[in-house]
């Protein structure tokens, strides 16, 4: 069986003495094995992206970003291989497979901009014949760590702006679906990029906890759950670093009576199923106000559910493919388990779901869930899955506390007619991402992406200008040539322009 391995200073290395099986989840079957770094490969990524610094510091910025436009034309010519690779090994619709793709090149494209980015700013006489301007440096080397539910998108959110911006970088990217990374270094390197600048190790922990501790990476991007953001964001910063970490979620969207339902209904069933639900932006929770709300949403839900199409992303007539594993699927159908336990009704149920021919794969219907309560387990927790939650509520007001009070606060949504709730739900929902009338409102690639509350840690956002003030340090310069032959004399109060 084909051992994925390491990508290091332009180069494969294999280091397989341990090693995880990747599965197809739609077959259910493994088909190819990762290589889990030791820390002793971590370090000679670090050291090789170490060498590689100073020169790709010192390259020109505009010779950067014709690297990064020639990186988006060979990501664009190989799309089809990469979302194949996606498809294999996470199990989404290959057309997903592309939209996930075509938003990381978008990345790479508002990156082609970054000598315009990484302009300062000059002010002349601050003082008698004093100038001074403040420029953006890169850090040095530089860490990614990656989930596995976005295994293109993501990874090029995080290794990007970094390599962009001059620093050098180390990838962990997810050991499930290690594979289109990989192949996206190698394509870095066809389009110019200098060996050592972007190495990618796979692994666990142990590689993860290197990156952690090693005093030579200056800075860690991490996307994944809470839990482990949390453990990134505590232990990177503790060792000095500085960490931007995103965790999970639990994105809702407020049904108001006013909404046009039918268009609602359309874009809950993309938001809430595409993907299996396996999107940190997916939305899990429909706030219905007012009870003939949530009875006409439900009806209207269930009509649709019935024609919703599950199998292998293979095949692009499907909307949603298999979750990523055996451990996964068994956990999504525990939450709707604990749901129906605790009172919620089952209004569609995704459990004991099975695709002929894929009988071993890892499918689970899509479920809806209706008068779900906040103290409900499916309520409070991230459940990654096919599952809508459907909760009532009796004014907008009653809906935006239950948002308010969930411990995550990545999106939202709310769906209305009426322009002055809207206003009111986006200014003070503390939420980080809001749609109006839109329900996954992720932000473009020249916008910056960042949850509040635990879905988030640590300053700034992914992507767009908050990578650019990530991935960089402020330095601030003062200059002053004195015109020949003036003698000063010695000034003992604080300078000022007094
Ligand atoms: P995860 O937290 O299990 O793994 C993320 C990364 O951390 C992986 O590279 C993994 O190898 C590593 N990791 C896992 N356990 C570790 C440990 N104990 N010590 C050190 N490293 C560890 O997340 P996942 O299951 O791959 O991804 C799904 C999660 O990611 C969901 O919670 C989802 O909401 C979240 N996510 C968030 C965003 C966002 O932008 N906020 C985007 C995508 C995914």
């Amino acid at each position: 069986m084909t051992v994925i391995g390491h990508w290091i200073n332009g180069a494969a290395v294999a280091d397989t003495a341990r090693t995880q099986d990747v599965f197809n989840p739609a077959t259910g079957q493994a088909s190819r094995q990762v290589a889990l770094a030791s820390r002793a490969t971590v370090e000679q990524a670090i050291a090789n992206a170490q060498a590689a610094f100073p020169a790709w510091r010192n390259t020109p910025p505009a010779k950067r970003a014709q690297i990064m436009f020639r990186l988006k034309q060979l990501l664009d010519q190989h799309s089809d291989e990469i979302c194949a690779l996606i498809t294999d090994e996470h199990g989404k619709v290959l057309n997903d497979a592309a939209g996930e793709l075509q938003r990381g090149i978008e990345v790479v494209e508002y990156m082609c901009g970054v000598p315009d980015l990484l302009k300062g700013e000059h002010s002349k006489n601050v003082g008698p014949a004093i100038d001074s301007w403040s420029e953006r440096q890169a850090l040095g080397v530089v860490a990614g760590i990656t989930p596995f539910n976005f295994p293109a998108m993501v990874p090029l959110w995080i290794a990007i702006p970094a390599i962009a911006c001059g620093n050098t970088m180390v990838l962990k990217p997810s050991e499930r679906d290690p594979s289109c990374m990989l192949l996206i270094a190698q394509l870095a390197k066809q389009a110019g990029l200098p060996d050592g600048v972007l190495n990618v190790v796979n692994g666990d922990k142990e590689a993860v906890d290197t990156l952690l501790t090693d005093a030579r990476i200056q800075a860690i991007g991490f996307v994944g759950s809470t839990p482990i953001a949390e453990y990134i964001y505590a232990t990177g910063c503790a060792n000095g670093k500085r960490v931007k970490a995103l965790g999970g979620a639990k994105n809702h969207a407020i049904v108001m009576p006013d909404a046009d339902l039918d268009n609602a209904v359309t874009a809950l069933m993309g938001a809430a199923y595409g993907s299996g639900g396996e999107r940190c932006m997916a939305i899990s929770v429909a706030v219905a106000v007012g009870d003939a709300t949530a009875d006409a949403l439900v009806a209207k839900l269930k009509e649709r559910l019935a024609t919703l199409k599950v199998g292998p992303g293979t095949d692009n007539s499907n909307d949603m493919g298999p979750l990523i594993t055996r451990q996964h699927r068994d956990k999504v159908i525990g939450y709707i388990d604990s749901a129906e336990q605790q009172g919620a009704t089952v209004a569609v149920d995704g459990r004991g779901f099975t695709v002929p021919g894929f009988e071993n794969g890892y499918f689970v219907g899509a479920t809806l869930l209706d008068r779900v309560t906040p103290d409900m387990k499916a309520y409070k927790e991230e459940i990654f899955g096919p599952v809508l939650c459907v909760v009532r509520v009796g004014s907008m007001a009653e809906a935006m506390q239950l948002i308010d009070d969930h411990e995550y606060g990545n999106g939202t949504c709310i769906f209305t007619r009426d322009g002055e709730a809207a206003r009111y739900f986006s200014d003070n929902i503390k939420v980080g991402m809001v749609g109006i009338n839109v329900p996954l409102p992720v932000p473009v690639a020249y916008h910056s992406f960042c949850g509040w509350k635990r879905s988030a840690f640590g300053d700034n956002g992914m992507y767009g200008p908050d990578s650019v003030n990530f991935f960089t340090r402020r330095k601030t310069v003062t200059q002053r040539w004195p015109a020949g032959g003036v003698r000063e004399t010695a000034q003992f109060n604080f300078p000022s322009n007094q």
